[in-house]
């Protein structure tokens, strides 16, 4: 079993998303990185944010550009208020508005519950969890003012939470990962129900295991890889491109009647592979 014989499928991207402003944090690196383009490939203007890595969020806003959409690099840390205020008050001074977030930065900082310090515990919680409450509210903030415009999207505005599988699949060894996760699927399922009314949507994309340096361990050598795919029934390692259009379509009046969802983008991770052969 190997991972570079099976390639990610081609699909040319629609122009689902032109004349729409996106926020994509986290987007100097792996996931985000891949949605970032992916919006600005299906039209989209979009904010790259980044935290320490600002030659990559300068390579993915060239890459924005070169599809024929405009890109602003800010660099923020999503876990600091003032910060997150002042990437909402850069995007809508450049673009006018914001229509789309994609809040996606995230990071793991792992060790066995007795070794957890609470540093890290708090590290986890607040770039995962509160960075995406934060990101989310100055949203929603926007959104509300702005209401729809119906020659850009029937929706006043899109929010989606990058959440991960293990927002149902707990993780020995990652307790403040999980606990991030799942937090976010109350906060988006929440403020999903609170923010309907306006025609604002917010879901969640749950990403399984995807090749990004956040897991390098898990995939770049070969016993790492075929191990891994123990867990994934459809054999193959997600990329980054998996996220970046299911992003795309999410954020999309396509799926304009979708509000308050976790989509699985696993491969079927989550649909307990142990059990593929009895139990
Ligand atoms: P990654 O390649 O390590 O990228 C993480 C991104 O988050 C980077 O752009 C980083 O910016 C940014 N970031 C970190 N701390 C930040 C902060 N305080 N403020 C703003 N940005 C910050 O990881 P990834 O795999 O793409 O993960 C992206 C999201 O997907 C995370 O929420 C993660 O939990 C989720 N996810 C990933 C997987 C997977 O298999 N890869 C699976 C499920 C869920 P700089 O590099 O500029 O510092």
């Amino acid at each position: 079993m190997t991972d570079v014989s099976i390639p990610l499928p081609k699909c040319q991207p629609l122009k689902i998303l032109t004349g729409q402003k996106a926020i994509v944090t986290g987007g100097s690196s792996g996931i985000g990185k891949a949605v970032a383009i992916a919006l600005g490939e299906a039209g989209a203007d979009v904010v790259v944010n980044y935290h320490s890595n600002e030659e990559e969020a300068n390579n993915v806003a060239q890459t924005i550009t070169s599809a024929g959409s405009q890109a602003l690099v800010v660099g923020a840390d999503v876990s600091q208020e003032d910060q997150v205020q002042s990437m909402f008050r850069q995007a809508i001074d450049k673009f006018g508005t914001v229509d789309i977030l994609v809040a996606n930065a995230g990071l793991q900082q792992d060790a066995p519950l007795d070794e957890m310090t609470l540093k890290q515990w708090e590290k986890v919680i607040s770039v995962n969890l509160t960075g995406q409450f934060l990101c989310a509210r100055e949203a929603v903030r926007e959104f509300k003012r702005r209401g729809v415009v119906e020659k850009v999207s029937c929706a006043a505005g899109k929010i989606i939470c990058m959440s991960s599988v293990h927002e149902i699949i707990p993780w020995a060894g990652h307790v403040n990962y999980a606990a991030s996760k799942g937090g976010i699927m109350q906060m988006m399922r929440t403020i999903a129900q609170e923010v309907a009314p306006f025609r604002i949507r917010v879901n969640s994309i749950c990403p399984g295991a995807i090749r990004t340096p956040i897991n390098s361990q898990a995939w770049n050598t070969q016993e790492a890889y075929n191990s891994l795919m123990k867990l994934v029934p459809y054999n193959r390692i997600g990329e980054p491109e998996d996220i970046g259009r299911a992003a795309a379509w999410l954020a999309s009046d396509q799926a304009d009647y979708i509000t308050g969802a976790s989509l699985l983008v696993d491969g079927g991770m989550c649909l307990y592979p142990g059990f593929a052969h009895g139990g």
